[in-house]
């Protein structure tokens, strides 16, 4: 029985990482001030960060990280056919991320450049887990966003409705009253990136690199035509698109 007055029947959960910084699992564990009541929601079944239980009886599974070996391909295959639920957790796991900052060389380069003459099994792209398994929800972020996370799994614990804002950034930086970085000479991914993160980068006065994705019916043409306007640069303006691999369809589109 909840402080609510009903039962909810506890979700067994399970939290797995691939190729990433783990940054979005340590994001759950994070603020202590919600834990314990989240924590009461969850049957951790499988969580390093959180516990040294590796039961492999999960119904939702948390998959964090992007794909770039084959045997992560496998991993994930399995985790799929045991998972419920399967969600997409964090920028890496929903776009490929960062990581796939090596999709634009080749792959000998890269790890020439980084291991020397080290042997590295590596696929030549880093791949967002959809390219291989079947996502029933993805919470975006790098790092995820630990309110909009414990909110997804609360709805997922009590059968609700989930979903992501809709709208871009930019709406979120007019609350907070920011200066906007456009004005400052700057090329910003706000006016179409998903909010949901309270424009937490150009309240910083640092553009924002779309680490959400394509918010909902984004206007790409006009926001071509903006940085045109402002006499700045589309190269940029591409080099930012591809950052988080969150704007691919879009990349190198120019209006
Ligand atoms: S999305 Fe960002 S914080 Fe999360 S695992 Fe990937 S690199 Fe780390
Ligand atoms: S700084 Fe970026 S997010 Fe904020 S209003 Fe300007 S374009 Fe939008
Ligand atoms: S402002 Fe942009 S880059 Fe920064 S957290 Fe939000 S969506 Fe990600």
């Amino acid at each position: 029985m909840n402080h609510l007055g009903f039962d909810i029947e506890k979700l067994k959960i399970g939290s797995f990482d691939f190729t990433c910084c783990e940054g979005c699992q340590l994001q759950l564990a994070n603020k202590e001030s919600t834990l314990p009541e989240f924590l009461a929601l969850l049957d951790i079944r499988n969580f390093r960060e959180i516990s040294s239980e590796r039961l492999d009886d999960y119904d939702i599974a948390l998959v964090e990280g992007s794909i770039t070996r084959q045997d992560e391909v496998e991993r994930l295959k399995a985790i799929r056919a045991q998972a419920k639920v399967l969600v997409a957790y964090g920028t890496c796991a929903c776009f490929g991320g960062m990581n796939a900052q090596k999709n634009k060389f080749p792959k000998e380069e890269c790890i020439r450049t980084v291991y020397g003459d080290k042997q590295i099994d590596t696929m030549q792209e880093s791949h967002k887990i959809s390219d291989f398994v079947t996502v029933d929800y993805s919470i975006p972020g790098c790092p995820v966003n630990k309110e909009e996370v414990e909110r997804i799994v609360v709805s997922i614990a009590t059968r609700s409705p989930i979903a992501l804002p809709k709208y871009p950034v930019c709406v979120e930086c007019k609350q907070r009253l920011n200066t906007c970085l456009f004005d400052l000479g700057e090329v910003c991914l706000g006016p179409i990136s998903r909010a949901g993160c309270d424009a937490v980068c150009p309240s910083g006065k640092t553009v924002c690199l779309g680490c959400r994705g394509p918010a909902d019916g984004i206007n790409y043409d006009s926001f071509v035509q903006l940085v045109k306007d402002k006499e700045l640069s589309t190269d940029e303006m591409n080099e930012k698109l591809a950052f988080y691999n969150g704007f691919t369809e879009y990349l190198n589109h120019e209006g």
